[in-house]
């Protein structure tokens, strides 16, 4: 009916490719090792789930920018984690924060967007469908995927108008690297973050999931300029949940801001508020105090701290593959690059999303390509997710063996 010049460009998630081929290879009746796709295997927290199945009749819609009782919970337990200046006024919840990272790119009207490479999948394509400018900040195997004060200087450096806004995406825990900054390394890229007046969106859904427990939210270096964003899909084990969070630096998350007005008018406008029960859930979960929640989040941070260094090693030990061992959350961006003659020359891959699919096809292993993650094409790295065990079990194992485990 309609021409598709009449359709923006959206290229096909590599998710969605490697996620299809998969369900079809297992429909053919061939075994198929999930490697692809970033869920956690973990169970929610019992208590948040006790909360969920007693608030399933609440159905009032609830306020856009969240329910007081669980932004004043959500501020407090940053405050208690991670030692963050928050309060409750500088909390949104929203439906993940996905769309909480889109709606903070969706507040200026124009913006220049410095992404780091490797990094996660969606940042790219939200950012061009906001008409943004996305600029790559260029990080390498080597310097185990950091992004450098030099490197972030590059980027800036690469921008066509230096008055147009700058929005830097950041990420650590990293997906698809486990990558964790240190503090030395958090200063000096927050003060080049400042020098350049730069607004940092910084992705720490992860954060709960460092491996030491030791993660540092870079709003701690760069409080004026940062917005870090979280939520219920990693450390709770709730991605369906849909229950994202985001915390704003004070000027802009203050009474009537502007740029608030924007956040929370786009939720407004379009899914309108997180679902009242998930948000009553939520409000369980938030309890940094809670014992039951100290040691759900040790168990998960011994086991996938345990796994991620035994298949780092394993893949470096046994295969010859380039791979950092993870820092946090639960993926390892494996790099096959000693091989890419191999795979260029004899198999004439084109793509390291061509050489997944052989992969896939060949072996029944699924994982998802380097150019997924914003790499070039031709460069020969994969994310591998190592969450293929049954979450329920590994923490019902992890409680019988206290701290043993
Ligand atoms: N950020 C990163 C780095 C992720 O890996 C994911 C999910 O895979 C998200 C954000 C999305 O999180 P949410 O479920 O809160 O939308």
């Amino acid at each position: 009916m309609f021409p598709s010049s009449c359709f923006r460009a959206v290229e096909k998630s590599q998710t969605l490719v490697i996620n299809e081929q998969s369900r079809q290879l297992e429909a053919s009746g061939r075994e198929v090792f999930k490697f692809g796709f970033g869920q956690s295997p973990f169970p929610p927290l019992p208590a948040a789930v006790a909360e969920l199945q007693a608030q399933a009749h609440q159905k009032a819609y609830a306020p856009t920018q969240g329910i007081p009782e669980l932004r004043e919970a959500v501020a407090a337990f940053h405050r208690d984690a991670e030692n963050l200046d928050v309060t409750a006024e500088q909390v949104i919840v929203g439906s993940g924060s996905k769309i909480l990272i889109y709606a903070a790119m969706a507040a200026f009207t124009h913006a220049d967007v410095l992404i780091p490479a490797p990094a996660w999948v969606s940042y790219v394509p939200q950012a061009k469908l906001l008409g943004h400018t996305p600029i790559r900040v260029v990080s390498h195997f080597e310097g185990r995927w950091r992004m450098t004060p030099e490197a972030l200087l590059a980027s800036i450096a690469q921008k066509e108008n230096p008055s147009t806004p700058s929005i830097l995406i950041f990420n650590h825990p990293g997906n698809p690297d486990g990558l964790c900054y240190t503090d030395e390394e958090l200063t000096e890229l927050a003060s080049v973050m400042r020098a350049n007046n730069i607004l940092a969106i910084s992705d720490e859904i992860y954060g709960l999931l460092h491996h030491t427990g030791g993660h540092k939210s870079l709003a701690l270096f760069y409080p004026e300029g940062t917005i870090v964003t979280g939520g219920l899909s990693k450390w709770c084990g709730a991605g369906g949940w849909r229950l994202g969070v985001a915390l704003l630096p004070r000027s802009l998350g203050v009474g009537e801001s502007e740029f608030k007005n924007v956040m929370t008018g786009i939720s407004s406008e379009t899914y309108s508020c997180a679902p009242l029960p998930i948000q009553l859930a939520a409000v369980k979960a938030y309890h940094w105090q809670s014992p039951e929640l100290q040691v759900y989040l040790r168990h998960q941070r011994k086991l996938i701290s345990f796994l991620g260094t035994w298949c780092a090693k394993t893949l470096r030990d046994e295969a010859g593959i380039r791979v950092h061992t993870p820092q946090g959350g639960f993926y390892l961006f494996i790099d096959f690059t000693p091989f890419q003659d191999l795979l260029v020359q004899k198999h004439k891959f084109a793509s390291s999303g061509a050489m997944c699919q052989a992969l896939l096809v060949d072996t029944g292993v699924a994982v998802l390509p380097a150019n997924a993650f914003g790499m070039d094409n031709d460069y020969m790295a994969a994310r591998l997710a190592f969450v293929e065990f049954n979450g329920a079990d590994a923490l019902a194992a992890a409680a019988k063996l206290g701290d043993d485990v």
